[in-house]
């Protein structure tokens, strides 16, 4: 009888990893600050551990500042952002609920096929790619569909624009809906006033303006759609308290069934998954750097280097993408001049200077850059490597730009900020 090589028999020596180092200033993912690696090779702990409760609680407590919000359910989903977006969805609709998404880029397109993956009736409304919507618009929309579910993108990536969203939440709440938003990109980097703006349920991730690794996703849930996603509550067999606590109309997923996740993270911490410990001890510590320093002070830093960076694109003589009023402080799109090879280009920044920016998705692939400036690259000298790296490229591509006047337009950017005007 012949036997089976496998490869590591016939491949026998892999190299460790041993990744380059780079500026990661694409809108995601985000260089990790130091002390979140340093936090994740900490002791493992068992998942019944007093410590790991410990944790779990302290991580709560600071989510909740974050976010700005009292909201009991206030935890993470296990995955990446978009994880924490299913759990909401998957949660939230049964199948045939109306649910209204507003789709103006990539996300708002994903909102849009989660929403019908949960089948979902779903109604959707458009702008074009690099505008935001009215509240009227949206209010209209409601009053016609009566959702039960209003789902919106904050920052939509794709688009650099961020979604103002001061009083829709009362607007869905006056006609019966609870309101969604995807702050992945925008949280941290942007205001976001959960319980003020009257938003039922925010989900984010780490690997944007948290300054973490991917793989671990915030969450809040008001009151109001925790009691939307109970009625529909089903513990699973082995570890329910009595058949009473098992029903038929279940979440349809086990993974994502937001109540089960909320007795795992409260006080009766009925096993669901196994936390990701060292996830979490990342989320531990990249929360604690944004209380640290005060989470309005985490944003005007990133505003303030959002407009250093746009300084800079201006100031070699490049345009900036869409409308700067309704810009995310942290993602900045540049329109790539006609005859540019986007990608011949960024990969130039990457192999000579280890700098990643990003082209963007649909109508805008290869006609924007978006440049990302979050979490702990929000600052002075990435800004500045990166503008001083593009120029350069852009230059011995042959482009009309003017390098050393982007970076004295963003230097002034700083010194006016440094003597207070
Ligand atoms: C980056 C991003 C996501 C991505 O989700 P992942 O699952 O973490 O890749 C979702 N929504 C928005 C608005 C984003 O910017």
């Amino acid at each position: 009888m012949a036997t089976t090589a496998y490869p590591m028999q016939t491949t026998p020596r892999i190299d460790p990893l041993d990744p380059p180092h780079r500026l990661l200033m694409a809108p995601g993912p985000t260089n990790v600050d130091p002390r979140v690696l340093a936090a994740m090779s900490k002791p493992t702990v068992g998942q019944f551990d007093p410590y790991m409760f410990k944790a779990m609680d302290e991580v709560q407590t600071m989510l909740r500042s974050i976010f700005k919000t009292n909201n009991t359910q206030t935890m993470v989903v296990d995955g990446t952002s978009r994880s924490a977006i299913e759990a909401a969805f998957v949660s939230t609709i049964a199948p045939g609920d109306p649910v209204l998404v507003c789709c103006a880029g990539r996300f708002g397109m994903l909102l849009k096929e989660i929403a019908e993956r949960c089948d979902a009736e779903v109604h959707v409304i458009e702008r074009p790619w690099g505008e935001v919507f009215p509240l009227e618009q949206i209010e209209q929309a409601i009053i016609e569909v009566k959702p039960k579910l209003v789902a919106t993108v904050q920052g939509d990536t794709s688009t650099t624009m961020c979604q103002p969203l001061e009083g829709l939440g009362d607007i869905c709440h006056k006609y019966g809906a609870l309101l969604y938003t995807d702050a992945t990109a925008s949280m941290v980097g942007n205001d976001l006033r959960v319980d003020e703006w009257g938003i039922d349920i925010a989900t984010t991730g780490m690997q944007k303006c948290f300054g973490g690794p991917s793989g671990m996703a915030p969450i809040t849930v008001s009151d109001r759609a925790v009691d939307v996603m109970e009625q529909r509550k089903s513990i699973e067999a082995g570890v329910a308290d009595g058949a009473q606590e098992i029903t038929t109309n279940r979440i349809r997923s086990n993974y994502f069934d937001l109540p089960q996740i909320f007795d795992y993270w409260g006080p009766r911490h009925l096993n669901h998954h196994t936390e990701a410990t060292h996830m979490l001890y990342a989320m531990h510590e990249a929360a604690r750097i944004i209380v640290e320093e005060g989470i309005d002070n985490v944003i005007a830093r990133h505003r303030l280097n959002g407009m250093a960076m746009s300084a800079a694109i201006e100031g070699m003589g490049l345009k900036l993408y869409g409308d700067q009023s309704h810009r995310m402080n942290d993602v900045i799109g540049v329109v790539i001049p006609n005859g540019v090879d986007d990608a011949a280009i960024r990969a130039q920044l990457l192999n000579d200077f280890s700098v990643e920016i990003a082209s963007s998705f649909g109508p805008l692939k290869g006609t924007i850059w978006r440049i990302g400036v979050m979490g702990c690259n929000a600052r002075k000298d990435a800004v500045l490597t990166c503008a001083a790296a593009l120029g350069n490229v852009l230059e011995r591509n042959g482009v009309a730009v003017t390098p050393g006047k982007g970076i004295e337009a963003a230097l002034a950017v700083y010194e006016a900020f440094e003597s207070g005007n």
